[in-house]
């Protein structure tokens, strides 16, 4: 078999570029994430190397000479930390020196600054805006601007403090959270991905299984559309040609046993003129009975044959109607065939031929049982569900699926008189089956047997 080119459309071609597809667009959004994901995807302070640059400012001012102190300070502001020194005698120093600190706002000072500062200062605080010593008048910085500050106080060896406030508290999202945030989006987007990628791949294969379940059903359904990828185009090609060559198959099988019935009509017509020349008159009706048996039998194989060969298209009729119009027909004759479900119904499907199904069951009641009820049922799928219910002798268990073969009948003598050969139910089975529905019959707990017609909606 030819080796398919790259650029013919084949599932391994859909495969390939869905997962180059999933990757490049992961890549872009791994790129969009990190360029512009907000301030919650920048690291913390401590990664962002603020406490160290505090921790620098803090030893140069503590090295210089108090003159200079409070001008180096302010000098080292930056738009993230802002730095101020006060004198001991200072009203912040004071505000600093007597502020009740926990003692976490304590070793919290201490954990984060400490590792910077090279020897120990005297006192080191960190606290926040819900201490009260934020609160001092003419802290070095916007309060109104930054809501969210973080202050670190470290008392030197003369009493006098440098302030740090860091303007923003976080720089973003604790490591873990930022994990399981990423983990959580990125989660979604495989499963989004995952999701397209198996749909595309899926979908050709069940939009053909689907098709070739209804060409199962309905062998003179048209042929599969060839298209899709490679791989399924092959598969529906193959199958197109296995139909061919079924529908020829069913042909010539039909076309032979019509032939067949046809031709015994003459030797039956020489073996009933022959009979006349039976002198014993009780042989003449016995053989008479049978020759119009085996023609009745003929007959209905023929009419059968006819049927099935007739292509009769698929329209949209109204249900309803037609079940209303077979009850009223069998009501004009006194057979009081009641109708019970929806006023109107649309179904696309071969009517003439599901007039014959219906009218043969009903007559079937009527001659084997009682009249029946017709009910008609939506099934959730689009299609329908008709019930049709009598309430005579019922079928027993065992011939339930034989009276679907053709020429079954259950009691030969009973049916004799009602002149039926067997095959209603066949021919009912053959065009159900065709329309992609199907016939079961079961016995009602109450008495009586109950045909259930189920019609699918036709795709
Ligand atoms: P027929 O031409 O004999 O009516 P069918 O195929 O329609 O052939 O039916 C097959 C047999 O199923 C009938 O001979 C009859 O014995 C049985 N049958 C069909 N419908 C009913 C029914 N409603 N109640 C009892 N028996 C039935």
């Amino acid at each position: 078999m030819k080796r398919p080119s790259f650029m013919e459309d084949t599932i391994a071609r859909r495969l390939a570029v869905t997962v180059t597809l999933a990757a490049a667009v992961t890549l872009v959004l791994l790129e969009l994430f990190f360029t512009f994901g907000g301030k919650w995807a920048k690291p913390d302070i401590q990664e962002a190397g603020v406490v160290s640059q505090v921790g620098a400012v803090i030893r140069i001012v503590s090295a210089a000479p108090a003159s200079d102190r409070e001008h180096l300070a302010r000098a080292a502001n930056t738009d993230e930390v802002h730095f101020a020194w006060y004198p001991s005698d200072s009203l912040l120093a004071q505000a600093l020196q007597n502020g009740h600190y926990s003692s976490d706002e304590i070793s919290e000072g201490w954990r984060f600054l400490q590792p910077y500062l090279g020897q120990h200062p005297d006192r080191m605080v960190v606290f926040q805006e819900n201490n009260p010593v934020s609160r001092t008048a003419g802290l070095p910085y916007d309060r109104s601007r930054f809501d969210d500050a973080y202050f670190a106080g470290i008392q030197l060896d003369d009493g006098s403090w440098i302030l740090c406030v860091a303007l923003q508290r976080f720089w973003g999202l604790y490591a873990f959270e930022r994990f399981c945030l990423q983990f959580l989006m990125f989660a979604l987007w495989a499963i989004a991905v995952s999701l397209i990628a198996s749909r595309q791949l899926s979908r050709p294969i069940e939009h053909l299984a689907g098709a070739v379940r209804s060409l199962g059903l309905q062998p003179r359904s048209a042929r599969l559309e060839e298209d899709g990828p490679r791989e399924i185009r092959l598969v529906s090609e193959t199958i197109n040609g296995m139909q061919a060559q079924i529908q020829q198959f069913i042909e010539y099988r039909t076309t032979m046993l019509a032939a067949i019935s046809h031709d015994l009509r003459t030797p039956l017509t020489r073996i009933r003129l022959r009979g006349e020349f039976i002198d014993c008159p009780e042989q003449q009706k016995n053989l008479f009975r049978d020759v119009d048996e085996m023609q009745a039998m003929i007959d209905g194989a023929l009419s059968f044959f006819r049927n099935d060969a007739s292509r009769e298209d698929s329209i949209m009729f109204d249900l309803p109607g037609l079940l209303q119009t077979i009850a009223n027909d069998y009501c004009d004759q006194e057979f009081f065939v009641e109708y019970d479900g929806p006023a109107k119904a649309g179904y696309v499907g071969q009517l003439y031929a599901m007039k014959r199904v219906f009218s043969n069951l009903v007559e079937n009641a009527i001659k084997y049982a009682t009249p029946p009820t017709i009910t008609l049922e939506a099934s959730g799928d689009g299609g329908y569900r008709i019930l049709i219910r009598d309430r005579g002798p019922g079928i027993p268990p065992d011939a339930l699926s034989e009276v679907f073969e053709p020429y079954f009948r259950l009691d030969k003598s009973r049916n004799r008189q009602t002149g039926g050969v067997g095959l209603g139910l066949t021919s009912a089975q053959t065009i159900v089956r065709s329309n992609g529905g199907d016939i079961i019959m079961v016995n009602r707990p109450e008495g009586g047997l109950e045909v259930q017609i189920i019609l699918p909606k036709i795709r």
